[in-house]
């Protein structure tokens, strides 16, 4: 007879877990390194923690952790309509980003629809996808990045979410926003388009669009976003959704009803309104992607230009490089999982991480 596990569904049965960033500790014991030697540009983080005003609302919030949190997060919703105007309707609250993508998949996926992704983008679309049993169609990519014409053209009956990552991970590629826009007045609006734009914050000023605006227009676009990347919260797993009053509705039906921890809603709240973290960070991400692209060209290797806080760099032989890169307790992310066997993912980090990096890099290089 089938044992229990060979009985769960096929499409179940057919997922390749994620594979995150290896984690410092994990690291420390495998090599037997000392944790604070270690440096860790593998996971897109904010190498400055988090801002002073997000520190004393974590701290405030650890004396209510015995109740349990507001399961409709008013206080950060509110923070998030005063800053983006948006209508509270308009808003769903997510344990990081990847539940406002597992939501949107919930909700519009199942066997016998379709949702559309690029190679090369964020995995969780695939993995999402794959969960409720739908077909992913995985469209090829153009220069590294999304291809808005052919993803436009893989649309069939059957089609109910489209992914895009912009700026997109692991690549970096960035599409700039009237070809989004264009791209979104040519979707039949039967079809949801999330606009993963967990990135967003480090935009140049020259590459910023306001995807927002266009919500009153496209009720079939929800824009996906997080705390985790530039407001340095990756910890306290907090995103957010912003969509049409009727999208928002569904999702917030299979919603866990307290999805978003008390002390994450306190300190997203609270981050929202950092500028000046924001700024230094914004700041500081510039100067270390400038640093780790000189010392990628000064090394003669190609790089993919990115519009995020990390970079693609190819290095041949992309295992073989990360293994002789962790032995000298440097963690960054190898992509052959994305297809791209050749090349790592690099986390802009301090400066003083990127030059541990770039001198660990000839070496490992051998
Ligand atoms: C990091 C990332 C996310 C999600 O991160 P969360 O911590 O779950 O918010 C979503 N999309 C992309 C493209 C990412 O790189």
């Amino acid at each position: 007879s089938m044992s229990l596990c060979d009985l769960a569904p096929a499409y179940i049965r057919a997922i390749s877990p994620y594979q995150p960033g290896k984690p410092i500790s994990e690291l420390a014991r495998e090599m037997g390194l000392e944790e604070a030697s270690i440096v860790k540009l593998a996971s897109n983080e904010n190498p400055l923690g988090i801002g002073e005003q997000t520190r004393a609302a974590i701290e405030s919030a650890l004396a209510d952790i015995a109740r349990y949190p507001d399961g409709n997060g008013f206080e950060l919703k509110d923070a998030l309509r005063r800053r983006y105007g948006v209508a509270m309707d308009q808003i769903v609250l997510g344990n990081g980003s990847n539940d406002i993508l597992e939501l949107a998949a919930r909700a519009f996926l199942g066997p016998d629809r379709e949702a559309i992704y690029a190679r090369h983008a964020f995995a969780v679309y695939p993995l999402a996808t794959q969960a409720t049993g739908a077909r992913g169609v995985e469209v090829p990519a153009q220069d590294f990045g999304h291809d808005l014409d052919a993803m436009l053209a893989a649309i069939t009956p059957l089609t109910r979410v489209i992914f895009i990552a912009n700026p997109n991970n692991p690549t970096g590629t960035f599409v700039p926003g009237d070809r989004i826009e264009a791209f979104l007045g040519k979707v039949p609006d039967d079809v949801l388009v999330v606009l993963d734009e967990a990135y967003t914050e480090y935009l140049g000023p020259e590459q910023r669009y306001d995807a927002i605006a266009w919500l009153s227009r496209f009720p079939n676009l929800l824009i996906s976003r997080t705390f985790s990347k530039a407001y340095g919260l990756a910890g306290l797993r907090v995103g957010y959704g912003l969509g049409s009053a009727a999208v928002i509705d569904l999702l917030n039906r299979v919603r866990q009803p307290f999805n978003v921890t008390s002390v994450g809603l306190a300190a997203a709240a609270a981050a929202l309104f950092d500028d000046d973290f924001l700024a230094r960070s914004y700041a500081l991400n510039r100067a270390g992607m400038a640093q780790l692209t000189a010392g990628f060209t000064a090394l003669g290797l190609e790089w993919i230009p990115s519009a995020g806080n990390f970079v693609t760099v190819k290095v041949g032989n992309g295992a073989k490089v990360n293994q002789g890169l962790l032995r000298q307790g440097v963690i960054v992310r190898p992509i052959g999982g994305y297809g791209m066997p050749e090349w790592l993912r690099v986390s802009i980090g301090l400066e003083s991480e990127n030059t541990r990096f770039l001198e660990a890099l000839p070496v490992a290089l051998g």
